[in-house]
């Protein structure tokens, strides 16, 4: 599995990067050098940081704070306490700086600056009232996304990741069931 930037927002994908939370969890991040790579390939964050142990563990448990506040958006509850002071005591922490030149937008900063950053873009799209938080559709993902689509009719959290794999599923369901069909067909 690799790492997916299908959710909308910096914070989900980092919640995302544990699949099949509900039977038998995946968890990308299993070190601080899993951490850095997902840091590094994650759009709008400084391209290269260190993480240590503590570093790490700072970031698991800011993702599953998150995990646990954009679950009570949809299932629509209150947030959990816990997990609103981790989330927004993180948001407290020093920012990534941003510098524009003629190559574009630099972005520096350790990996304490990296978690305030994605803790307040979770805030940002957790506060929202009209942010159309949905779980993927297809068992077993999970995935928590922001539906921007008009009329928020989006089923999946991205077509490569879940959405063809359950039309292939479903396709090969119908060969299935239209070739034993024929056999009860006798033949001539
Ligand atoms: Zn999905």
């Amino acid at each position: 599995m690799n790492f997916a930037f299908v959710s909308g927002n910096p914070a989900l994908d980092l919640v995302g990067t544990v699949g099949s939370r509900r039977d038998g969890p995946v968890d990308l991040l299993t070190a601080p050098a899993d951490l850095e790579r997902w840091v590094a390939a994650c759009e709008g964050l400084p391209d290269r940081v260190t993480a240590d142990l503590a570093g790490f563990e700072s970031a698991l448990s800011l993702r599953e704070a998150t995990y646990r506040l954009a679950l009570d958006r949809v299932l629509e509850r209150p947030f959990d306490p816990g997990s609103l002071t981790i989330v927004n005591d993180t948001a407290a922490g020093p920012l990534p700086a941003v510098e524009l030149g003629d190559a574009g937008l630099r972005i520096s900063g350790d990996l304490r600056a990296v978690l305030s950053h994605l803790a307040r873009s979770g805030i940002t799209v957790l506060a929202d009232p009209r942010a159309r938080l949905k779980e993927c559709g297809r068992s077993g993902c999970t995935r928590i996304y922001l539906d921007r689509s008009r009329g928020a009719r989006r089923t999946w959290c991205g077509m490569d990741e879940c959405g063809n794999r359950v039309k292939a599923a479903a396709y090969r369901a119908r060969r299935r069931a239209s070739a034993s069909a024929d056999a009860l067909i006798p033949s001539l």
